[in-house]
């Protein structure tokens, strides 16, 4: 298992070798780092009712009275989550272990 490219991006030569976080082309000189491949992996932006960036850390708060999965507790309309985790799929934001849908939070 190896995470260096066949060839440098510059001149396509195969000759590279590591140095520190960095690839460089023993032909050219030039240098880039690993992980490339993390560009646009995280291109999925979880957006709340208003269409504003979730990221985690944030507060929101609950726009609709929410029945929690696979719990008999409903989060109240106006409920404050702090420091909400973000992910991915259908139900991306989890705050205090309840997984909750985007759509339905409003960034503070
Ligand atoms: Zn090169």
């Amino acid at each position: 298992m190896s995470t260096q490219p066949d060839a440098c991006p510059q001149c396509t030569m195969t000759e590279i070798h590591r140095q520190g976080a960095y690839h460089v082309c023993d032909t050219c000189g030039y240098e880039w780092p690993f992980e490339r491949a993390e560009e646009g992996a995280g291109d999925e932006v979880v957006r709340d009712a208003n269409g504003v960036a979730l990221a985690s850390g944030d507060t929101v708060t609950v726009i609709k009275d929410l029945k929690v999965k696979g719990a008999s507790t409903v989060l109240k309309v106006g409920t404050k989550l702090k420091n909400i985790r973000v992910g991915s799929g259908d139900h991306a934001v989890e705050a205090g272990g309840v997984m909750l849908r985007a759509e339905f939070l409003r960034k503070v």
